[in-house]
């Protein structure tokens, strides 16, 4: 016999199997064999928070029904290949989805793979240098790859996101992100999970080459034939092209091409944080923090400001702010979290949305840099602010700061307060240096999430500079059923690089898509 249950339970109740197990008996009179949870949420609008735990009770037998399906192989050898430039959840998806189609992925990754790449990564810190290939940006995993690996999205496609969920589990992922509200993976089992998905696609026969950077299109009669490399190579097919947000050099050689892009807005600001302390006490009500049975505290703040949307980003409980920059003349920052988001930092992107006309209304400095056609033009900003932001940090790895409360008195913090940031903080005036635009908004929104939660708005809290790879700066128009290229047969532009994504499980969900339109019109 089983038995579905809707819990709403103190944290200590939810705490694990055993203390389930007793819920479960209290509530039936039975003690049950084993449980499945189903949904697991937490609810702390109120003084007192609850977990609400959806979940099957099995009285006679454990469950026989696997909690997902096997991985199924297929191989893939002799069958039409296609090319996926990028490795990140979106040419990762896509991928493994060719497979299942019976085609035969061939996948060019710029960056180094994902366990080499930890290496570039602490060299950031340990030697101040950037490898413009190999970075938090760039390399196998993409983007995500050392991130919080946050898995919710707000796409409504629930079929969809529950298939990337399981395909994470199937290699290697936590089962409990299935039932989680708030699903995430965390930075320190992202790698084995992406090293699986690679192991899986060369097993079917398909391909991986790293160090492999794309440098152009084979073009015939409006039909994208191929890819060459900087390495000299060539590479025949119709091309998934997935290469993010960061890949400024892939734009340039898309308009150099013709090729149709559309300008986009985008959101720039800052990352912020807060001791996690702070953040538990705020988030759950009680002055003693969340104590042992409840997980760092997240937030989601959004507002308008001036007639824009200012609003909190990739929160990272738990986390650290990291050095994201992809060239060694920038200062960008991100954000990432272990699975047990276990450190005494609590951060946030805060940004501010800016479309494409907002360009005219200020002026950045200019930092250097080529000259780049109009299409390009909040490229060419979010270029412009990172250099600045560098010269403002003094031109080394250290990141500009300042003191949140000061930020908003336009007061120059004298101290800084200790920082996830390893590589370093240096006092400097954000109020000062960043465009109007951005900090008078910054500011309206920091005001309006202390109306709502009292004592966010705090000297204990530091300011990053800056936070501007958040979406990509142009769509690569394609079309809406085909998902094709408006002009170019053979070209799909995927993820968030051609606009069509933001996050994780979304850049996966379009992967999967571009291999589905790819396969019909290609799969023979
Ligand atoms: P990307 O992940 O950017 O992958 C593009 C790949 O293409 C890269 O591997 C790059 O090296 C490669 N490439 C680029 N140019 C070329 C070329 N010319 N030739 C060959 N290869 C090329 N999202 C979430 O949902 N949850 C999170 O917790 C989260 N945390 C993040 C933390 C950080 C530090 C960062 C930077 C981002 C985070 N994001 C998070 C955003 C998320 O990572 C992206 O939305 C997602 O990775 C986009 O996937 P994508 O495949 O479209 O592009």
């Amino acid at each position: 016999m089983t038995k579905d249950l809707q819990l709403r339970l103190l944290p200590e109740e939810a705490a694990n199997d055993d203390t389930l197990r007793a819920v479960v008996a209290r509530e039936t009179g039975d003690a049950p064999r084993a449980l499945r949870i189903l949904k697991r949420s937490i609810d702390a609008r109120q003084r007192t928070v609850y977990v609400n735990v959806t979940l099957r009770a099995f009285f006679d037998e454990e469950p026989t029904e696997p909690l997902f399906p096997e991985v199924e192989l297929r191989d893939v050898s002799g069958r039409p290949a296609a090319i996926v430039v990028g490795a990140g959840p979106g040419g990762l998806f896509a991928a493994l989805r060719l497979i299942e189609l019976g085609m035969r992925p061939i996948v060019v990754e710029r960056g180094r793979e994902v366990n080499e790449r930890k290496r570039d990564i602490a060299d950031i810190v340990r030697r101040g240098t950037i490898d413009p290939e190999s970075n938090y940006c760039f390399g196998e995993g993409g983007a995500g790859a050392f991130s919080d690996g946050k898995l919710y999205t707000r796409s409504k496609k629930r079929g969809s996101v529950e298939r990337i969920l399981i395909r994470f589990c199937q290699h290697g992922a936590n089962p409990a992100i299935l039932y989680d509200a708030h699903p995430h993976i965390g930075t320190d089992k992202l790698p084995g999970v992406i090293e699986r998905m690679r192991r899986h696609i060369i097993g079917c026969g398909g391909e991986v080459h790293f160090g492999t950077c794309m440098d152009g299109l084979l073009i015939h009669d409006d039909e994208v034939t191929g890819i060459t490399t900087r390495t000299g190579q060539e590479f025949r097919g119709p091309v998934i092209l997935a290469t993010g947000h960061s890949a400024r050099d892939v734009y340039r050689m898309l308009t150099d091409h013709g090729v149709t892009l559309e300008a986009k807005g985008i959101a720039v600001g800052v990352r912020l944080e807060h001791p996690q302390a702070l953040i538990d006490r705020i988030r759950y009500h009680r002055r003693e923090g969340r104590g042992p049975h409840l997980p760092a505290a997240e937030y989601t703040f959004v507002s308008q400001a001036g007639g824009r949307g200012v609003y909190s980003f990739c929160m990272c409980p738990g986390g650290f702010v990291i050095p994201a920059s992809t060239a060694p003349d920038e200062c960008v920052v991100n954000g990432m979290s272990p699975a047990n988001r276990g450190s005494r930092w609590a951060n946030a992107g805060w940004v501010v949305e800016l479309r494409p006309e907002d360009l005219a209304s200020f002026h950045l400095p200019d930092t250097g840099g080529e000259p780049v056609p109009e299409v390009l033009a909040m490229m060419d900003f979010q270029e412009r602010l990172e250099r600045l932001c560098r010269i403002n940090a003094g031109q080394g790895v250290k990141a500009p700061a300042q003191r949140m409360a000061d930020f908003v008195a336009r007061r120059n913090s004298s101290a800084l307060p200790s920082s996830s940031f390893s590589p370093g903080l240096l006092a400097s005036p954000l109020h000062f240096w960043m465009p109007d635009f951005i900090t008078s908004r910054l500011r309206e929104g920091f005001r309006s999430a202390d109306r709502v939660s009292r004592g966010f708005l705090t000297n204990e809290a530091v300011m990053i500079g800056v936070e501007t790879r958040t979406s990509s700066p142009v769509r690569i128009l394609r079309d809406r059923e085909t998902l094709r290229h408006v002009t170019l047969r053979g070209l799909y532009p995927c993820g968030e690089g051609a606009g069509y994504a933001g996050g994780i499980v979304s850049a996966a969900i379009d992967g999967e898509r571009c291999a589905e339109q790819l396969a019909a019109a290609y799969g023979g």
